[in-house]
């Protein structure tokens, strides 16, 4: 049973549905998640972003936790229910807003459609974005990054709903510390929309740009298998990718999860694998490249525990 607080609480149920949100309990994670795993949760989806400041005070007044979840192509939650409850912003068609060089995009939205939306208005500088998968809200998190592009680098404020406050407030671009794979935005921050500035440029560049780098990931990553990209961070000067696969790593499994033979940075989940799987895959991974070099590897996929 995933959060039974929640569930029988009629009246904050009905509030739910006024809000134009569905509530949608005893989910399987795993429906959610890129890798394919993951247990029961329930989930709120928000049809109306307004709805989340009342939603959240309302939790918070009945003491249930709750966490955003995107596109859920960069985590990785473990097979037990989880209590506390998601939250997922749905996206709409009118995401995207252009005034020349500026663009403002709703957290909720798709990264690659939102890079080939402002391609065909002549934008560009997020060319190396367009096949990473999840929402602009997820990437903002993670700062996303491919192919010498990160979102962190195009950003010049980010609406933010502070979880602790219940306030809603804009940060500029000097307020937010963007690093590899890493924002300093706080555990219960909620990116509600950003504001970013890019670069005119023909469509028809921006769009051989895209090719080609939408054409070296499909034939250096494991992209029709379920996955969450890339495990583990790069050490500093370093491929995770070439250390493991320099120690011969690509192709082990754990029960259904499998080393990608095409990216060693990539677990792939080829055959009904649990979570479980995949963490002793990837203690595998640590424990080789600890012995081989020393190097204790960080994870990039954001592990949910309950
Ligand atoms: C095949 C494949 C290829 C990939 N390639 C790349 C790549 O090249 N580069 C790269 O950087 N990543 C890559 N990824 C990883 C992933 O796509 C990115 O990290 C992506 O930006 C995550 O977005 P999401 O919406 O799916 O986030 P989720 O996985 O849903 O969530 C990730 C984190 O962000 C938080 N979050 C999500 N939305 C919000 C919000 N609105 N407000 C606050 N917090 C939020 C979640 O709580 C969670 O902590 C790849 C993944 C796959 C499956």
């Amino acid at each position: 049973m995933s959060n039974v607080t929640l569930r029988n609480d009629t009246e904050l149920l009905r509030q739910i549905a006024g809000w134009q949100a569905d509530y949608k309990p005893g989910e399987r994670l795993a429906d959610y998640a890129s890798l394919g795993v993951g247990g029961e949760a329930d989930l709120i989806v928000l049809r109306d972003h307004a709805a989340l400041e009342p939603l959240a005070a309302a939790l918070r007044e009945r003491g249930i936790a709750w966490q955003l979840i995107g596109g859920g192509t960069n985590i990785l939650p473990v097979d037990e229910p989880f209590t506390r409850v998601f939250l997922h912003l749905a996206p709409s068609k009118n995401d995207v807003t252009i005034e020349g060089r500026n663009v403002s995009v709703s957290a909720a939205a798709s990264l690659g459609r939102t890079v080939t939306y402002c391609a065909k208005n002549n934008l560009g500088g997020i060319e190396g974005l367009a096949g990473v998968p999840g929402s602009v809200g997820g990437a903002l998190r993670m700062n996303a990054g491919a192919y010498g592009t990160q979102i962190g680098a195009v950003v010049r404020s980010v609406t933010v709903f502070r979880g602790v406050s219940g306030k809603i407030e804009e940060l500029t671009a000097d307020r937010i510390g963007f690093q590899y794979r890493h924002s300093s935005f706080a555990p219960d921050d909620v990116m509600l929309a950003v504001r970013l500035e890019l670069n005119e440029r023909p469509f028809a560049e921006i769009m051989e740009d895209i090719k080609r780098c939408n054409e070296k990931r499909r034939t250096s990553q494991p992209v029709k298998e379920k996955s969450a990209g890339c495990i583990f961070k790069n050490p500093p000067g370093l491929s995770t990718g070439k250390l493991i696969d320099d120690l011969g790593l690509k192709g082990f499994r754990e029960g259904g999860a499998v080393i990608s033979e095409r990216h060693a940075n990539f677990i792939v989940n080829r055959d009904h694998a649990t979570a479980a799987d995949i963490f002793r895959l990837m203690d595998r991974i640590r424990d080789t490249i600890r012995k081989a070099h020393g190097i204790e590897l960080e994870e990039e996929v954001i592990v949910w525990k309950n």
